[in-house]
């Protein structure tokens, strides 16, 4: 360090900033590292460039930090897998959730009047070559998309009171097969308010924990009391 304060002749603040700045240099440094390491990264299964946009699959036998890295997947393997696996077992998660909400959205779009018109000619290219890109999951996305509006209909039957909580109130409700299902709520909001967080559930196991939510709601309430010890770190 001194050899530094000699060299670099800083003294005070001064040193303090240049110090930083150092630090600064060198995160961006290892960070465009990263960022290039990954665009040479290649899909284990269909062995193409990921080109930074792909999944990785972690394996943790003790805390996160120790996490190996088992498998690199590109996007499209990642949810063939995904689809695959939901046909076999009608798991949902928030990956298939999401690229089910899309595809039936750009679906539904592109049916609409106002898409029809000569201005829209470019827009309606770009939309039919992603919905063609993921058609042979098409059925699936439509029946995801369905069960997603039937778990998102069950959350608007659920009413729970919480005290004296900052932010966004999220309850993750734990089924006995290790199937959970998050819900967020917006207590600011005037309406009651509430919509689907995270999933790790068949729709099925999802609407089941939600019923049996709703049908306790009374015991939720009661067993619900605000904690004096609980505050702001
Ligand atoms: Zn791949």
């Amino acid at each position: 360090m001194n050899d530094m304060k000699i060299k670099s002749g800083r003294t005070g603040r001064a040193r303090h900033r240049w110090v930083r700045n150092q630090r600064i240099q060198a995160a961006r440094v290892v960070m465009r590292l990263n960022q290039a390491e990954r665009r040479l990264e290649r899909c284990d299964t269909c062995h193409k460039p990921t080109r930074g946009a792909c999944v990785q699959h972690f394996r943790y036998l003790g805390k996160a930090k120790d996490a190996d890295l088992v498998k690199v997947e590109c996007k499209s393997c990642d949810l063939r897998a995904r689809v695959a696996e939901y046909r076999k077992s009608k798991q949902l998660d928030n990956t298939l959730m999401t690229a089910s909400a899309f595809f039936v959205s750009d679906e539904k779009i592109l049916k609409e009047p106002w898409m029809q018109g000569d201005d829209r000619r470019e827009q309606r290219v770009s939309i039919r070559d992603r919905l063609a890109a993921q058609i042979e999951y098409a059925s699936d996305f439509w029946e995801i998309s369905a069960a997603d509006e039937e778990i998102y209909g069950a959350i608007a039957n659920i009413e729970i009171l919480v005290w004296g909580c900052a932010g966004r109130v999220v309850m993750t409700i734990n089924g006995k097969d290790a199937e959970d299902l998050s819900v967020i709520f917006d207590e600011t909001s005037e309406e009651p308010r509430a919509g689907r967080q995270g999933i790790h559930a068949t729709k099925e196991q999802a609407l089941e924990l939600l019923e049996f939510l709703t049908a306790r709601s009374a015991e939720f309430k009661a067993a619900i009391q605000p904690k004096s010890s609980v505050g702001l770190l």
